[in-house]
């Protein structure tokens, strides 16, 4: 099959042995499109504490059309059009059978520490796919495979663990960034007003056009001094974070008393410090997040074919092209996905 691979030299374009075929519980998918996350760019680069076996087919997120169905898979045929769930758990432990597939002891993700989506075929848990809602127009393959992993992650940050209420105010840093996006778009959802950042002008004209209630340039405006000059200086119920280093001490100097800090990324360096006097007297919650689990993605899926939460794509390439994706995506270029077409 022909794959987006990483060797010792680097990304390349090659023709590698294809995604084994299903064995039970699972699917062998022929992959349309993937999109890429900001993971890729970690993976490409080495993970700390990572050795993959090269050569390791990249990708996280992608979508297709369900090619061969091992044993004891209900509910999906060959032909389906499935989105994935590159979060792929052992559906054994603790934390699985309390409905907590993201907290799996075993969690392992497609593109990092398995065969990913950039190729041909992958072969996948039957349980990390989901038919491709009827919309209209209907989903590119671009869309679809856009869509999982950051509305996952942003779905349970918001949602599930810092609880937005309608009513509450929530800044969301670097709004370029998937994961960014599709916070504020369900936290808009969720009846929230929404304040965002960039550093780029047009980003945030766009943003508002997608429901940004607040725009911030945060190169050119101090962040924190017009959060608390826009919230009669009490600060955000929540802030939303995946930036890390860069971020981190004006993110805290945004939270309101009582106030909730969810972050699912460290893109800007995973090191900060925090004055545990200012946490236990303002009474903050800091919240760590990762993808989601099954009911989450279950619950993500109606909303897309209700509607909504249909992503924003930034650029689609084809396969030939990836590392002009790779680059739009390292330079930060983007507002909303970049996506691959695999054929
Ligand atoms: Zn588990």
């Amino acid at each position: 099959m022909r794959a987006c691979v990483l060797t010792t030299t680097g990304l390349q374009i090659t023709d590698v042995p294809d995604a084994p075929a299903p064995g039970p519980g699972e699917v062998r998918v022929a992959v349309r499109s993937a999109a890429l996350n900001h993971l890729d760019l970690f993976v490409r680069d080495g993970l700390p504490g990572a050795t993959p076996r090269y050569p390791h087919v990249v990708g996280a997120d992608g979508a297709g059309v369900v090619e061969l169905v091992g044993g004891d898979v209900q509910g999906i045929v060959a032909g389906d059009r499935v989105l994935i769930n590159p979060g792929i758990s052992d559906y054994r432990c603790e934390f699985c059978r309390a409905g907590e597939h993201s907290l799996c002891v075993a969690y392992r993700l497609l593109g990092e520490h398995l065969p990913g989506t950039m190729a041909e075929l992958v072969t996948v848990p039957a349980v990390n796919v989901r038919l491709v809602p009827d919309l209209s127009p209907a989903l590119t393959w671009a869309e679809a495979a856009a869509f999982t992993l950051v509305t996952l992650t942003a779905w349970r940050m918001v949602i599930t663990r810092a609880q937005v209420q309608a009513g509450e105010t929530v800044l969301v840093w670097g709004i370029g960034g998937g994961v960014s996006l599709a916070a504020m778009r369900i936290a808009k959802l969720a009846g929230a007003r929404v304040i965002v950042t960039s550093s780029d002008d047009a980003k945030l004209a766009a943003a508002r056009g997608l429901g940004a209630d607040v725009t911030l340039n945060h190169r050119t405006q101090k962040v924190a001094e017009e959060v608390r000059a826009l919230t009669g200086k009490r600060g955000v119920e929540v802030v939303v974070e995946n930036v890390g280093a860069a971020t981190w001490d004006q993110s805290l100097r945004c939270l309101k008393r009582g106030g909730r800090l969810v972050t699912c990324g460290a893109t800007s360096g995973p090191n900060v410090t925090i004055d545990l006097r200012r946490l236990f007297w303002h009474h903050w919650t800091l919240m760590g997040s990762t993808m989601g689990n099954a009911a989450e993605y279950d619950e993500i899926v109606r909303r897309l074919g209700a509607g909504e939460l249909r992503p924003v794509l930034d650029q689609v390439y084809p396969l030939a092209r990836v590392s002009e994706a790779y680059r739009r995506l390292e330079q930060g270029a983007q507002l909303g996905k970049i996506a691959v077409e695999i054929v």
